[in-house]
Order: structure tokens, then sequence, then C-alpha cells
């Protein structure tokens, strides 16, 4: 089979992604820096869970020449700036991933979910849909957007079954709800404007570079600070893991093997109650920076969500039968790289934190939620 960078030659010259500056945004623009000769534009208005190093890092590591790169500020909010956005990039392929993305936030304040996860979809879809109008045949038939999307609209599942591409929608959180109306809207603009979309239904996402208040990085900082490790209600709701590097190849060999107008939903089959991910940081922390007692004993059971999901957990055997795509990346391994990438990078934590004015806590706590 063609290499990915021959593919991009040919396809895709110029790669718009959409929250670019954000965790598995970042990841996928290093990948595609690395492993194609794409210009990609980076459409990110840096909101607190943003970051550019890692992209800038790569950029110089790799000796890339920095124009195949380019920043955009921009807020898909902005109809008219997405549109100036739009027809400066004249992107082949567009991947969307720019949303706010934290459970706890929505539940605190869900406006902001609403405005940039609803709005900023639907102006990213009306912009592409007259962009994608106006290509030529060659590039209408390459074209597509890749919308980037959670298991979390399917809802709360119970012991036994699994997530697939079938499941009814059924979102019990602000985020996941907003998540759910962006997904139906790509869906609309497919069959109503023709517009060639693929919708993308992923698990929990771990990794360097996530912003320290999601539940892995939290667990190392807090273990790491030597503070109590916050663990919603009796730790039994079930997460099903993915590496966002795999995650990240999943995206890019669907951007030209995946079918359009289908979904496809994408997990790495690591199925771990909260209690057993955070017992496993510390058991690893034990080992890897030991203190006088166990890094167990700072797990502190707190009041749960409010509508805490119990289980997400996919079957991901559509992706894996229509383009061969497995996560491939042993948890264990994954785990101890992203926890070795975290005590090697505590400067880059305390700078994204300052900047962000987040102070570290889980963010329900904030306002007596949690
Ligand atoms: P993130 O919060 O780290 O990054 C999101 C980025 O989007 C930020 O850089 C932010 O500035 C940008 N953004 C938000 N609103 C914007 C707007 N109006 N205009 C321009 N940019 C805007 O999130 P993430 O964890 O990287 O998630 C990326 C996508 O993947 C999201 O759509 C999320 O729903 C989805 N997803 C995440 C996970 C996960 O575990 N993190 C799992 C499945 C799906």
């Amino acid at each position: 089979m063609n290499s990915i960078k021959n593919i991009y030659q040919e396809k895709y010259q110029r790669v718009l992604v959409t929250g670019g500056a954000g965790f598995i945004g970042s990841c996928l623009i290093r990948e595609l820096l690395k492993t194609t000769n794409s210009k990609v534009f980076n459409l990110d208005v840096l909101s607190y869970s943003s970051d550019l190093t890692s992209i800038n890092s790569t950029l110089k590591e790799y000796e890339i020449n920095e124009k195949r790169y380019e920043h955009l500020l921009v807020d898909l909010k902005n109809y008219e700036d997405v549109n100036k956005a739009i027809n400066y990039s004249n992107p082949d392929l567009i991947f969307h991933l720019a949303a706010e993305s934290h459970v706890d936030r929505s539940i605190d304040n869900p406006k902001p979910f609403i405005k940039n996860n609803i709005i900023g979809t639907l102006n990213l879809l009306e912009i592409s849909s007259i962009h994608y109008q106006n290509l030529s045949e060659s590039k209408k038939n390459a074209f597509r957007l890749i919308n980037i999307s959670t298991d979390e609209v399917y809802g709360s599942l119970d012991n036994m079954s699994l997530f697939n591409e079938e499941s009814s929608y059924n979102p019990t959180s602000p985020y996941s709800a907003s998540k759910a109306s962006s997904d139906h809207l790509v869906n609309a603009w497919y069959h109503t404007y023709g517009l060639p979309t693929i919708t993308t239904n992923c698990s929990n996402n771990f990794g360097p570079w996530q912003f320290p208040e999601k539940l892995i990085p939290l667990t190392i900082n807090k273990a790491l600070s030597k503070q109590n490790i916050p663990l919603y209600g009796d730790g039994k709701n079930i997460r099903d893991w993915l590496f966002v590097e795999d995650h990240v190849n999943a995206l890019l060999k669907l951007s030209f093997l995946g079918k359009l107008g289908n979904k496809y939903c994408i997990g790495g089959y690591k199925e771990l109650t909260n209690l057993e991910i955070v017992e496993s940081i510390c058991e690893k922390l034990d080992i890897l920076r030991p203190i006088n007692h166990s890094y167990k004993e700072l797990i502190n059971f707190v009041k749960d969500r409010p509508g805490h999901d119990f289980r997400y957990a996919i079957d991901a055997t559509k992706i894996e039968k229509d383009i061969s795509w497995k996560s491939k990346t042993e948890f264990s391994i994954a785990l101890e790289k992203t926890i070795i990438w975290y005590l090697n990078n505590q400067s880059w934590c305390e700078k994204v934190l300052k900047k962000s004015g987040y102070k570290g806590e889980r963010v329900g706590l904030q306002n007596n939620l949690g």
C-alpha cells in the first residue's frame, strides 16, 4: 500500500486541523508534520487547555521547514473569521477537533459548551460546504471533513454491552449533549448538503501533553505534590482507555480509507475502573519516585459527579474490518511512558496551569459539586 506520505502528497497537500493546540489535535499535527509533506493549518482560539510547545518542539527537533505549519488564531464562533480562515487555508482535508472538552467544566458552566461545540461546528460546516462546492472535481473527490467526537454521546453502559456505531445517542452531561448535537449537525450536512464527512466516536485518551485537569495527569501531579488524589464516588466507574498516538493513527488512516457518511467507534479494549487506573499510577510511581509510603495512601474518595455515567466501552470491530486499524500500544507501556513524561515535564505542567488560572483541583470541587 502507498505510504501516508505519498497519499497525502497526492490528495491532501493542505490540511486544516481545528483545535490543534489541544491535547489530541497537537498530537495529530505533530504526526502530520513528521509523516507527510503537507502544509498544516492549526485553527485554534487558544483556550485555557491549549499549548503550542509540543508543535514548536517538533518543528525544531525534526528540522521541519516552518513554512509547512501555520497557526490561525481564530474562534469558530466567529463566522466571518472562520470564513477568512477557510478561504486563506484553502484546505483539501479538515480534521475538526476544536471543542470545550471537560465534563466537569460543562457541569459548572454549560453555555460555553453550547456555543463552542454547537455554534462553532455549525459555522465550520456552513463555510466548509461553500468551500467544497467551489473545489475542482478532482479536489472534490478527495475532500473530506473528519469530525472527532466522543463515546460519551452514547450515555452510560451496564456491565455487559459495548457501544458500537448502531448504539443510540443518549448523552447525559452538558458536554456529551453538545458533542451529540455537533455530530447530528455533521450528519445533517452530509445528507442534506452532500458535504463529505466522517464522524469518529473515541474512548478516553491519555498520553503526554494532556492538560493536567484530566484524571491521569491530575493523579500524577497530585501524587507528586503529596496532595490527596480525588476519586469520584466509590471509584468503580469504568472507562475504556486509548493511547493518544493510537487514536491519531486511526484518524490518519480514516482520512483516506474511511467510508464517507459513516461513523467509526474507536477504542483500546482497555476497560478499567477509575480506582484501578489511579492505583496503577500509584504503583508505578512507588517504583519510579519512591517516598516513605505508597502513593495509594493519598487516594481520597469524594462526592460523586452529578449524572456520572457508570461505564463506557467500545466495540471497535468496524474500524478494524474497514481500515485494518487496531490500537497498537500495550496499555502498561503507554501508561509508564506517560507517567515518565509527566515526571520529566513538571515545569510544563506548572506553566500551563499558571497560564490557565486553573488551581489544580477537580473543577466540580471548586463549586462544591464534588
Ligand atoms: P482539548 O481541550 O485539549 O483541546 C481543545 C482545543 O480546542 C483547545 O486548544 C481549544 O483552544 C480549542 N477550541 C475550543 N473552542 C474553540 C473555538 N471556539 N474556536 C477555536 N478553537 C477552539 O481537547 P482534546 O482532549 O484534545 O479533545 C479534542 C477533541 O476530541 C474534542 O472534540 C473532544 O470532544 C474529542 N475527544 C476527546 C477525548 C479525550 O479523551 N480527550 C476522547 C474522545 C473525543
